[in-house]
Parts: structure tokens; sequence; C-alpha cells
């Protein structure tokens, strides 16, 4: 048996021509255009990579992008302070840090400041407590667009054994209560889980957030079941200074066990720009007090 591929990438286009189709109408209601503010300190290559599609894509939306670009000795105080400005503009309705921050500043503090309600990251406390106490609020890019793919192949989601592995604040552990909120059964695995393939082997879904090239292998999915692949791993590629991305499972094997599976380029990865966006759009429909009609 082969899986099917499920396309993040096509899946990714569909989302982000539906939130561009909804845009005319919040405008003309609310007499603007959604906003995402992006602030990115230093100039990290990846992070400079992720802010040009973030900002490519949200004009592509019909949306306003505002960027901040600032030097990597910005001092905490100096980032808070944009974000309090970020916070008070009534044109801005989603604030992104882009992530990871220079060493001098603590993350958590520059998280916090972000109003919650402009949150379109789904990071701050406030956020993971709405999410955790099934409250409306925002989610997480990344887990959210996987439950979306997963919905897309599976519909409802009850009682399905879900094992993710990896208990981030950004994919794993918003992954679970996510999954908990579809009615999966959770389990969620880590370092120091003991006969890990033994856990994901009981797994109708498999999301793997790991960040290690291919450590999850075809024996120890599960025949049929559905793998998630959120993992972006570079490892030397084919001939000489060639590299290429590969997933957190080993897809050649995976392929031939599971029943569906997700690429790795091409699968999860599109989804998190795409949700972002969405994300924005409710944003500025809470904001603005439009009613959001899916
Ligand atoms: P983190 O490094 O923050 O977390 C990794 C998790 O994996 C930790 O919980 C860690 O366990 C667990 N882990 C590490 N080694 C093992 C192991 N041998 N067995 C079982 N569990 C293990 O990574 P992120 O969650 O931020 O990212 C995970 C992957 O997803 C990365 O490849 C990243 O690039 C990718 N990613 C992709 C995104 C996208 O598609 N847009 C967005 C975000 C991330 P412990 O807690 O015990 O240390």
């Amino acid at each position: 048996m082969t899986a099917q591929i499920i396309d993040g990438k096509a899946f990714a286009g569909d989302l982000r021509a539906k939130v561009a189709a909804m845009v005319p109408a919040f405008r003309a209601k609310a007499g603007r255009a959604p906003g995402l503010a992006v602030v990115l300190v230093g100039e990290d290559p990846a992070s400079q990579v992720y802010v040009r599609n973030k900002h490519k894509m949200t004009i592509e939306a019909g949306m306003e992008s505002f960027e901040h670009r600032l030097p990597a000795d910005t001092s905490q105080d100096a980032l808070i302070a944009l974000v309090h400005q970020l916070n008070a503009d009534p044109s801005v309705d989603g604030i992104l840090v882009q992530l990871p921050l220079p060493r001098q500043i603590d993350e958590s503090a520059v998280l916090a400041a972000i109003d919650p309600d402009k949150d379109v990251d789904g990071f701050h406390v406030v956020n993971v407590g709405r999410l955790s106490t099934g409250m409306a609020g925002y989610v997480p890019c990344t887990p959210l667009g996987c439950v979306m793919l997963l919905k897309d192949r599976l519909g409802d989601l009850s009682g399905k054994d879900a094992v993710v592995i990896g208990r981030s604040n950004i994919v794993g552990k918003p992954m679970a209560q996510l999954l908990l909120a579809e009615n999966c059964t959770v389990t969620v695995a880590h370092s120091r889980t003991a006969n890990l393939p033994e856990v994901v082997r009981r797994a109708d879904i498999v999301v793997a957030a790991v960040g290690r090239p291919e450590m999850v292998k075809g024996d120890w999915i599960k025949p049929g079941a559905i793998v998630i692949d959120v993992g972006i791993n570079r490892v030397p590629g084919a001939g000489p200074g060639k590299t290429k991305l590969v997933g957190d499972v080993d897809f050649a094997e995976a392929v031939e066990v599971a029943g569906a599976i997700t690429p790795v380029p091409g699968g999860v990865g599109p989804m998190t720009i795409a949700v972002l966006l969405r994300n924005t759009l409710v944003a500025a429909h809470r904001l603005a007090g439009v009613p959001y009609e899916k």
C-alpha cells in the first residue's frame, strides 16, 4: 500500500484565496483593510526569508503589511516600546514578532507585551490559556494548519488515537490541545518518552514535531495511520555543497505504510503563513466589530 500524499501547498493556496476573497467585504464594512505588523530583529537568514514571504502573501491577500526591521543590537525596552505602539495603532489587527530574538532580549517579556487580541501567532499566555480552556482566542498557526489538514482528510477526529512527538510551546503543546478539543485520545511524547516506536505504533494520527531528520521510521507507523510531519531539517543533498530539506519522518519508509502523509517540503510548511493570514482576518473582524462568517 502506498499512502496518499497530503498536498499542503495546494490546501494553503486555497486557504489564502478564501481569505483574500473575504477582504473586500471587510473593507466595505470597516472602511479599511486588515493590517498585519511583522517585527524582525537582526539578520537571521531564515527569519528574513519568512518575513519576506509573509509580507508578499499579506499584500497578495489584499491586506496591509507593516514591516518593522530593527538592528540586532536593539534593546528589549526599545522592542517593547514598538510593540506598545503597534498595540495602540488602529490600523494594525495582528502583531507578529519573528522568533528567535537576539540574546539580550527576553522572548517571554516581548510576547507578554503584545495585546492578546492582536496576538495572531497565539503565543501570549492569555491565548495559551484560552486554548486550553476552550475559549475563543488565537491558536498558533502551524498546529492549527495541521488540524485543518487532518480534518480535511478524516472529517471527524473523535475517538482517534493521536500521538504528538514534541512538546514545544510553538507546536507540540498547542497541537495536543487542539487534538484534545477534537475529541482525540492524545499522547504527547518527547525526548524522555520510553519505547517511543511502540507508543507511535498505537496511533491513528501521528504528528512529528521534533527537529530530528527522518527519525520516525516506517515500522513505527500503524498501517493506514495519518502522518503529519512538521519537521523542517536541512541536510546534505546530492553533490558537494548541496543541501535539501527533510522532515522528522523517514518519508520513503512511511509512505509505504501510512494511509496518508504530508511531504516535506510542500506539506505543513506552506500552511503556517496561510493560517497567519486567516488569524489576522479573524482579528480584524473582532477588533472592528464586524461578524466573521466563514
Ligand atoms: P523544539 O526544539 O522546540 O522541540 C522539539 C521537541 O522534540 C521537544 O519537545 C523535544 O523533547 C522533542 N525531542 C527531541 N528529540 C527527541 C527524541 N529523540 N525523541 C522524542 N522527542 C524528541 O522544536 P519545535 O517544536 O519548534 O519544532 C519542531 C520541528 O518543527 C523543527 O524541525 C522545526 O523546524 C519544525 N517547525 C516547522 C514549522 C512550519 O512548518 N512552519 C513551524 C515550527 C517548527 P524535550 O521537550 O524532552 O526536549
